[in-house]
């Protein structure tokens, strides 16, 4: 039945194609084809057709930029019309923040496009790459599925949500704040109530052409000085990701510190509050330490992981949004990144 349905397979590098060299594991051309060439289940007419295109240099992810990122939406952009969906192998170490970022890039997305990778390459006995490659393939041709995810362990996660939580286990990928799309036991089972609805007729898909804005991230951490954060907020900096303790709170007890946040607000950095904790939301109205973070001109980042923020931050101002248009849209919900829960005066009952 899926014989017909084909998947375009971008190999940008990772653990996944690995091989053991004298120098430690390291990506080889040409290895990763050979072998899925040499296991019999990825030619199994139960397994969609593909195309496997080997990426030049193959990377381990920690290298990867947001000019990686571009480059892969625009290799799904010019083969978008000849396949059913698409899967991207990728290193683990970076892959939530090219999930997310791609999640930006592709605009009006109707075919899935699947994340995923290893903990313990394909050329290894025991492997979780056989599994999650196969898993992929499948899901990315038959499932269709309007969206950006990770496929990793047994879960489907939307890949805005998705952080990387464990630098060993098999699970690597969780999403405290979006329930799983699907996930593969026995069965391979899709919840599409949590599932995007696919763009409308008139919706093109198209990559956008994004230049390199400059953007960064600080985490919060008690003893951080004011100093400290005027050196990462200097110019050219653009957008900045302020990852702080609890509901979004930080030392607004330092007059020097919020003075350099309101300093950066005029100049038109846009600043975004994520939460430091894994799960659960960022209130700036909740506490005394939040309301005045607010007041110094940091925008909520809500329930936002902080690689979507960044990376959503990249998108705005790549694609040449001033700092009022960028701070409205950070509140936006445009790819199912953000859930927006209670307004401000719930918020005040509270
Ligand atoms: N360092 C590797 C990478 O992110 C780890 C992996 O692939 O899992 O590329």
């Amino acid at each position: 039945m899926t014989q017909s349905k084909s998947v375009y397979i971008a190999y940008t590098g990772g653990t996944i194609g690995m091989k053991r060299t004298a120098d430690g594991y390291a990506p080889v051309p040409g290895y990763l084809g050979q072998l899925m060439g040499e296991i019999p289940e990825f030619s199994s007419p139960r397994v969609p057709r593909y195309h496997l295109e080997e990426y030049h240099p193959l990377l381990d992810s920690a290298n990867m930029a947001p000019a990686n990122w571009l480059r892969i939406g625009e290799d799904i952009e010019r083969h978008y019309d000849d396949f059913d969906g698409f899967v991207v192998l990728h290193g683990t170490d970076t892959m939530a923040y090219t999930s997310s970022a791609l999640s930006f890039l592709l605009e009006n997305l109707s075919k899935p496009v699947i994340l995923t990778g290893a903990q313990i390459p394909l050329a290894e006995i025991r492997n979780d790459a056989r599994d999650n490659l196969l898993t992929s393939m499948i899901l990315a041709g038959t499932e269709p599925i309007p969206e950006v995810c990770i496929y990793f362990g047994t879960r489907l996660l939307r890949g805005n949500r998705s952080r990387k939580v464990n630098a060993e286990g098999l699970d690597a990928f969780a999403s405290f704040n979006y329930p799983a799309l699907g996930t593969a036991g026995v069965d391979i089972r899709i919840d599409w109530r949590a599932v995007r609805p696919a763009p409308g007729p008139g919706e093109r898909f198209a990559v956008h052409p994004m230049d390199n804005p400059h953007i960064g991230a600080v985490r919060l951490f008690p003893g951080i000085t004011a100093e400290t954060l005027r050196n990462f907020l200097r110019p050219p900096l653009k957008g900045l990701v302020l990852e702080a303790y609890g509901a979004g709170n930080g030392p607004v007890t330092n007059q020097a510190f919020l003075e350099v946040l309101e300093e950066a607000d005029r100049r038109g950095v846009v600043i975004v509050d994520c939460t430091q904790c894994l799960e659960g939301r960022v209130r700036l109205e909740a506490y005394a330490t939040g309301r005045g973070l607010a007041r110094a001109g940091v925008v909520s980042g809500h329930d936002l992981t902080a690689e979507a923020a960044l990376t959503k931050l990249y998108y705005l101002f790549g694609t040449g949004l001033d700092s009022a248009q960028v701070k409205e849209r950070m509140e936006q919900d445009l790819r199912g990144e953000l859930t927006l829960q209670l307004s401000d005066s719930e918020f005040a009952r509270v």
